[in-house]
C-alpha cells in the first residue's frame, strides 16, 4: 500500500535515475509529488488536422516530428530551431527563437502536441514558439481515458532535466487514482461556512482541471488551508506569550510630563496616542506586543524614548535594535541628547564601536559587566546587542526599530547562535525577536511571590516589545503572520512638514538637475546621492561598493569639483562612517555619495534634495523611504528618480511615487507589485508558493481570518488531531525571520 508518507521510490518505475531527478525537484514522498503543483496550463483540447489551420489563427495540432535542426542567424546572433512536422493530413513548420536546447527534447519521430499562432511566410504556413506537449509515441485511443492530453487543460509544471510535465501528470494520474483516501484537515465546518472543496477533490482538480475555474478553485481550497495554518499558528504562539508574566511598570505621570516639556518641540496628537498606548502596556503584567507604524519622519523615536525613560526611572533596563550601525549611532546620540537631564547611562554596542555616555570608550568587558549588573539602563545597538556574551540584570523593554530591515545574514547569524540550554530563549516563538535576547536568571521570578524553587521555566518574565517600522506592512498582512498585535498608528507628521516635490528626471534632463542641487547649495542645504541597488548578496556587495566610488569620483572631479563631497558605503569602518555622518550632519561636506545603507532612519535635518541613481531597480516602499530623508525641517524639499531603462512598466511605478506621498498606500501597491517576499525577508520563508500569493489578496486574507477566529470560538485543537499534525509539520517548514 501506498501512502502520501511512503518514500516515493516505492512507486512502480521510479530507479535511482529517476529519483535522483525527483530529488532535484525536492520530492522525495509521495506527499511531495502530490503537493508539485502546476503553474500554468497549456489548452490541448480542441485539437485541429493541420490540413484545416488558417494564417493568423491560434491552433492546436497533435503531429509527428519529421526532422529538426538548429540554426544560428549570424546577423542577429540569435539562434532558431526549426522543425517539420506532419500529421495525418498535412505537413507544417514551427518555428523557435532562442532555445537551442529544445533540439534534445523535441527529436525525429516523436509526437507532440502544439500550439500558438500560426503564420504564413514564403515556406507557407508556420507555427512561431508554439507550446508543445511532448507525447512521445503515436497517441492511441486509449490515452483519452487517462486524460493525459486529450479534450483538455494540460498542467504545466517545474520541471528538471529528463522529467517532463506529461510524466509527472502521468505518475501523479496514477497516484491520485490508487491512494484511495486523502483525509481533510479543515473543519468540517471550515470547509461548508467558506464553501471550500475537499482535499482530494482540490488535488484532483488542481493536476487534472476540466476548466480553468475548476483549476481556480483548487487553488483557493489549497492557499486558503495554507494561509488557516499560518494564521493558526500566530494565533496560538501569541496566546503563548500573552499567558506569560512581564513586569508591570506603572507610568510616573510627573516625569514624563517634565520630559514632554523639555523637548523643543510639541508632540503631535498621534504620537501622544502612542505613547500612551505604549505606557499603558508596560503597567500590565503580561508582555506588550505592539507595532508602532508611522511614516518616514513621524517621529517614532521620541515615542519610544517615552517608553524606555518610564522604565529607566524605575531601575528597569531597555534594549534598542537597529538594523544598521550608521542608525544604531544616531539613535545612541539622539536618545543621549533626549534623555541628557535625566541622568542614566547610556551605553552604544555594535560590532565596531563600544561606548557609553559617562564612561566614553571603555572596553567591551566593563561594558559587558555593567549591563549584567544593571548600572547601564539604555543600550542602543545593532544585532551585537543580541549576541551570548551579552546579559542583561533586568531587561523589560526591547525596541526593535525597522525591524524587517535586519539583514538576512544577520538573521541566519542570529539562528545558528541561539541556545536552546538557555532556558530565556526556548520559550518564545523564533519569530518574535525577544527570544534571542538573553535575561539574567535571576530576573526569573522578577516582581512575582519569591518561591523559586517551585517555578519552571514558563515563569520567566519577558521583556515588553516594540516594534517600530516605517515600511508599514499592510495590516492584513501583519494579522496573518503576527496574530494579533497591537497596533499604534502615527498618522499626521509633525506640524510644518512641507511635501517633498518629487520628479522622474529623464536622462536628458541630468544636467538642470545638476543645477538645481547646485542652487540648493547656495542656499545652505545639502543632498543625498544614491547608487542604484546591486542585490544583496555578498559578492555584490562589492560591485555596489565600486559603483558608489565611481559616482562619488564623477561628482566631485567633474560635476561639482568646487563642492565638498561625502561618501558613504557599508565596507567603511565604524568609526569612518560615524566620521562621514557627522561630516554631513556639521554641514562640513555639501553633498553625501551613499549606496542603500541610508536607507532607514537618517535624519539630517538640513539635508533638501535627494537624487536617486536608478530608481528603477528600488521597491515603492524603499523609494519612499530615501525620499522620507529630507524634507525633515522646514525646507521646502525635493525628490529626484533617475533611471536609465525608461520602459512604460519602470515609469509608471516611478510616477506612482511622484504622485504619492502617503506610505502606506505606496506599501499596498508595493505589495501588489513585488508580492509579500519584502515583508518576510528576501530569504526564502518557507511559505508554501501558493499561500505566499495569496498573502496578496486582502479579501482571502479576511475571510481565512475569520475562519480561524470560528474555529477556536468554537472547538479545540486537540479534537482535531489531523489539523494539529499539520500545524506541527508546518511549523517545522517555516522559518521565521
Ligand atoms: P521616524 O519616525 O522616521 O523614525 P524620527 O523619530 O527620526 O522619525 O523623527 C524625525 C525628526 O522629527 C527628528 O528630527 C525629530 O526630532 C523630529 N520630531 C519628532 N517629533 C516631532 C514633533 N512632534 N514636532 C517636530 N519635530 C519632531
Ligand atoms: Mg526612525
Amino acid at each position: 500500500m501506498i501512502s502520501l508518507d511512503s518514500p516515493i521510490q516505492n512507486m512502480p518505475g521510479i530507479g535511482p535515475k529517476v529519483l535522483e531527478k525527483l530529488h532535484r525537484l525536492k520530492i522525495k514522498k509521495v506527499k511531495d509529488l502530490i503537493f508539485h503543483f502546476p503553474f500554468r496550463y497549456d489548452d490541448f483540447s480542441n485539437i485541429k488536422n493541420i490540413a484545416d489551420l488558417a494564417a493568423d489563427e491560434t491552433a492546436t495540432v497533435s503531429a509527428k516530428i519529421l526532422n529538426i535542426a538548429n540554426k544560428r542567424t549570424w546577423k542577429r546572433q540569435m539562434f532558431i530551431t526549426e522543425a517539420l512536422l506532419e500529421d495525418k493530413t498535412a505537413p507544417v513548420r514551427a518555428v523557435w527563437f532562442n532555445q537551442p536546447y529544445l533540439a534534445d527534447t523535441l527529436k525525429k519521430e516523436l509526437w507532440v502536441n502544439l500550439s500558438g499562432k500560426v503564420s504564413c511566410d514564403k515556406f507557407g504556413l508556420c507555427f512561431s514558439n508554439p507550446v508543445f506537449e511532448l507525447l512521445g509515441s503515436e497517441p492511441q485511443e486509449s490515452d483519452e481515458q487517462t486524460g493525459l492530453h486529450t479534450g483538455g487543460l494540460a498542467a504545466v509544471y517545474p520541471e528538471t532535466y529528463g522529467l517532463s510535465s506529461r510524466w509527472l501528470r502521468l505518475k501523479i494520474k496514477i497516484l491520485l487514482d490508487n491512494l484511495d483516501d486523502i483525509p481533510d484537515f479543515l473543519p468540517d465546518s471550515t470547509l461548508k461556512d467558506f464553501n471550500l472543496i475537499s482535499l482530494a477533490q482540490a488535488l484532483r482538480q488542481i493536476h487534472f482541471p476540466k476548466t480553468l475555474t475548476e483549476a481556480e478553485e483548487a487553488k483557493r481550497r489549497l492557499s486558503f488551508q495554507d494561509l488557516f495554518l499560518l494564521r493558526l499558528y500566530a494565533q496560538k504562539e501569541k496566546e503563548k506569550i500573552k499567558s506569560k508574566p512581564a513586569v508591570e511598570v506603572p507610568t510616573d505621570l510627573p516625569l514624563i510630563k517634565k520630559f514632554v516639556s523639555s523637548l523643543p518641540f510639541q508632540l503631535t496628537n498621534s504620537q501622544k496616542i502612542a505613547a500612551w498606548q505604549i505606557l499603558g502596556d508596560i503597567s500590565k503584567n503580561s508582555p506588550m506586543n505592539r507595532l508602532l507604524e508611522g511614516d518616514v519622519g513621524s517621529g517614532k523615536t521620541v515615542v519610544a524614548a517615552i517608553a524606555a525613560l518610564n522604565l529607566i526611572s524605575k531601575g528597569y533596563q531597555t534594549a534598542f535594535l537597529a538594523p544598521t550601525e550608521i542608525l544604531a549611532i544616531q539613535h545612541f546620540k539622539t536618545l543621549c541628547g533626549l534623555l541628557k537631564n535625566f541622568s542614566a547611562d547610556i551605553a552604544l554596542l555594535t560590532a565596531g564601536r563600544i561606548y557609553s555616555l559617562k564612561h566614553r570608550e571603555i572596553p567591551k568587558k566593563n561594558l559587558l559587566k555593567k549591563i549584567s549588573e544593571g548600572e547601564i539602563k539604555l543600550v542602543t545597538g545593532t544585532h551585537a546587542l543580541i549576541q551570548k556574551e551579552v546579559e542583561f540584570k533586568n531587561l523589560a523593554l526591547v525596541v526593535v526599530d525597522e525591524q524587517h530591515r535586519f539583514g538576512v545574514d544577520q538573521r541566519a547569524a542570529l539562528l545558528r547562535n541561539r541556545d536552546p540550554k538557555n532556558p530565556n530563549t526556548s520559550e518564545l516563538p523564533e519569530q518574535d525577536i525577544r527570544h534571542k535576547i538573553i535575561v539574567n536568571p535571576r530576573f526569573k521570578n522578577f516582581g512575582y511571590n519569591s518561591d523559586i524553587s517551585g517555578r519552571d521555566i514558563n515563569d520567566c518574565v519577558i521583556p515588553h516589545l516594540l516594534s517600530m517600522t516605517a515600511t508599514p506592512i499592510p495590516r492584513t498582512l501583519a494579522l496573518t503572520l503576527y496574530g494579533d498585535l497591537d497596533l499604534s498608528l502615527l498618522k499626521e507628521l509633525p506640524k510644518g512638514r512641507k511635501k517633498i516635490i518629487t520628479r522622474v528626471v529623464a536622462p536628458a534632463n541630468r544636467q538642470k538637475a545638476y543645477d538645481f542641487i547646485e542652487n540648493q547649495i547656495k542656499q545652505g542645504r545639502q543632498a543625498f546621492v544614491i547608487c542604484p541597488l546591486i542585490e544583496e548578496s555578498k559578492a555584490e556587495i562589492m560591485a555596489e561598493v565600486k559603483a558608489a566610488i565611481k559616482e562619488y569620483e564623477k561628482l566631485s572631479k567633474e560635476i561639482f569639483p568646487h563642492l565638498k563631497i561625502g561618501l558613504l558605503h557599508g565596507k567603511l569602518k565604524s568609526k569612518e562612517k560615524e566620521c562621514v555622518m557627522k561630516d554631513f550632519k556639521n554641514r562640513k561636506t555639501n553633498i553625501l555619495v551613499s549606496t542603500s545603507v541610508v536607507e532607514v532612519g537618517i535624519d539630517i535635518p538640513n539635508a533638501s534634495v535627494m537624487m536617486i541613481e536608478g530608481a528603477d531597480r528600488f521597491g515603492l516602499a524603499q523609494l519612499h523611504q530615501f525620499r522620507g530623508r529630507v524634507g525633515r525641517a522646514e525646507h521646502q524639499s525635493y525628490c529626484f528618480l533617475f533611471t536609465d531603462s525608461p520602459t512604460k512598466a519602470t515609469s509608471s511605478r516611478l510616477k506612482a511615487v511622484a504622485e504619492c506621498e502617503d506610505g502606506f498606500k505606496l506599501a499596498e501597491k508595493d505589495l501588489q507589485i513585488r508580492g509579500p517576499g519584502q515583508f518576510l525577508g528576501k530569504e526564502q520563508s518557507g511559505i508554501p508558493d501558493l499561500a505566499m500569493s495569496s498573502l496578496k489578496n486582502p479579501a482571502m486574507i479576511e475571510e481565512v481570518q475569520q475562519a480561524v477566529q470560528a474555529f477556536l470560538e468554537k472547538s479545540k485543537l486537540y479534537d482535531h488531531p489531523l489539523l494539529k499534525t499539520q500545524l506541527a509539520s508546518f511549523k517545522q517548514n517555516i522559518h521565521w525571520e
